[in-house]
């Protein structure tokens, strides 16, 4: 499959891909009925990097309501058949085919005001993004490349398919996937490409904050990370004004820490948080539009920054606060502090997890058995609390007598409750 790179350029144009035999049907369907279709866009790039392929694209010159007839037998989704686009589904493997379409204008930085389908593959390419993802593929054919994306991917170069302003006005959030490639890829943006994102880095205001996180969590997790977050600190800044805390030195030695981690979102974007966390407001987190699950651990990260972990006990109170979230959350603190030693914390949670007691329903003792004890309302809960309280600090062993005869010596006579 891999391509080689230093093959030259006629070998490049006769070199094959061997495509699935789901998206081989699909081209054959399509011109079965009369209609062109060739692959295009991360599936090409992939291929030429000899990167393994995730997804397959394909672009046709068969109109939404065409295509609708052609795959009538087929299990399809409507991704967006008004834009042009349907996804078939072939022994579950998505095939994303799209409509040829070309540019229009795009008052609001980031829709194009109306879609405008062709019949030209030449201009459908022409609207794509960057030149590596503006290549299309026929299995007879061969490549299509009239932007020279094949010769970008060669160089490692991120380079706007015509006038980088023109392209990045129509759809800021181009910005964005520059930066996204470039961090995934460990490919350097091309120097006019790059000048500009610079410049019209505040249209990234116009688009939803959705857009934003899906190229902004995948960014964190590129091999180039550091490199990218480096050079566009002043990109991010537009939705994560946070940044602006740091100084330049803050930041380079912040950043330099990512690469040391797991490709774990909430571990880096927590590390990029961790010094300014007292300055995010309640409001950070709904601006950014995280999932609840995710918001939860990146909160709860940064709430317990500091928290002890350099015994047992403090250990046990971490289990039963994280749950599945305590190994990410030992990367994350010790990223940030090389002194400690990660493997051995890592042993003394796992044998915490598999052998102690860190949490309320494993105690030996439950609610039912405090209401015999007579225990009404909120003592109930203040009891277990306690109880538990007990078992993590080493007072109290988690046997129901024990746990009895505990409540009534200490917890009553001393009244601790
Ligand atoms: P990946 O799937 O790894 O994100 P991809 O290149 O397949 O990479 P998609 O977002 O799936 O990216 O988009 C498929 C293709 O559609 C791209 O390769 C590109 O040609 C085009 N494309 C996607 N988003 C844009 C955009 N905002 N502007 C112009 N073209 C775009
Ligand atoms: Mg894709």
């Amino acid at each position: 499959m891999y391509y080689d790179f230093f093959s030259s350029y006629n070998s490049f144009m006769e070199c094959k891909m061997i495509l699935p035999k789901e998206v081989l049907a699909c081209i054959e369907l399509l011109e079965k009925n009369g209609k062109e279709a060739y692959v295009v866009g991360g599936a090409i790039r992939s291929f030429l990097l000899g990167h393994e392929i995730h997804d397959y694209d394909l672009t046709t010159n068969a109109l939404p309501e065409e295509m609708h007839q052609i795959f009538l037998e087929e299990k399809v989704i409507d991704t967006g058949l008004k834009h042009g686009t349907l996804t078939v589904i072939k022994n579950h493997l998505p095939i994303e085919i799209t409509t040829y379409r070309k540019d229009t204008t795009y008052l609001d930085h980031r829709h194009p005001d109306e879609v405008i389908f062709t019949t030209s593959l030449e201009e459908d390419l022409k609207r794509r993004d960057f030149t590596m993802n503006a290549i299309a593929y026929h299995p007879t054919k061969g490549f299509i490349d009239p932007f020279e994306g094949r010769m970008d991917i060669e160089k490692g170069y991120i380079r706007t398919v015509g006038n980088p302003s023109q392209r990045f006005e129509e759809d800021a959030l181009r910005i964005l996937r520059a930066l996204r490639f470039s961090s995934e890829l460990g490919f350097t943006i091309e120097e006019e490409t790059s000048s500009t994102i610079h410049q019209k880095k505040e249209d990234l205001q116009y688009i939803s904050m959705e857009r934003i996180q899906m190229e902004w969590m995948r960014l964190l997790l590129g091999k180039n990370v550091e490199h990218v977050l480096k050079n566009y600190k002043d990109v991010f800044e537009i939705f994560l004004p946070e940044f602006k805390k740091y100084s330049m030195e803050e930041w380079d030695s912040i950043i330099s820490i990512l690469p040391t981690t797991s490709q774990n979102f909430p571990i880096r974007f927590s590390i990029l948080l961790t010094s300014i966390k007292v300055y995010l407001p309640s409001s950070f987190y709904r601006r950014l539009k995280f999932s609840n699950a995710l918001k939860k651990e990146i909160k709860t990260f940064l709430e317990y920054a500091n928290h002890p972990v350099d015994t047992t006990i403090s250990l046990r109170l971490l289990c039963g606060k994280m749950e599945r979230m305590i190994l990410p959350y030992l990367e994350y603190r010790c990223a940030l502090n090389p002194s400690l030693n990660k493997k051995e914390l890592q042993e003394e949670v796992q044998r915490i997890l598999r052998e102690d007691t860190y949490c309320l329903k494993q105690l030996k003792i439950n609610g039912n058995d405090l209401i015999s004890l007579g225990l009404q309302g909120p003592k109930i809960q203040e009891t277990l609390d306690a109880l538990l309280d007990a078992v993590i600090h080493n007072k109290c062993l988690n046997e129901y007598e024990a746990l009895l005869d505990y409540y009534k010596t200490s917890l009553i006579s001393d009244n601790k409750l």
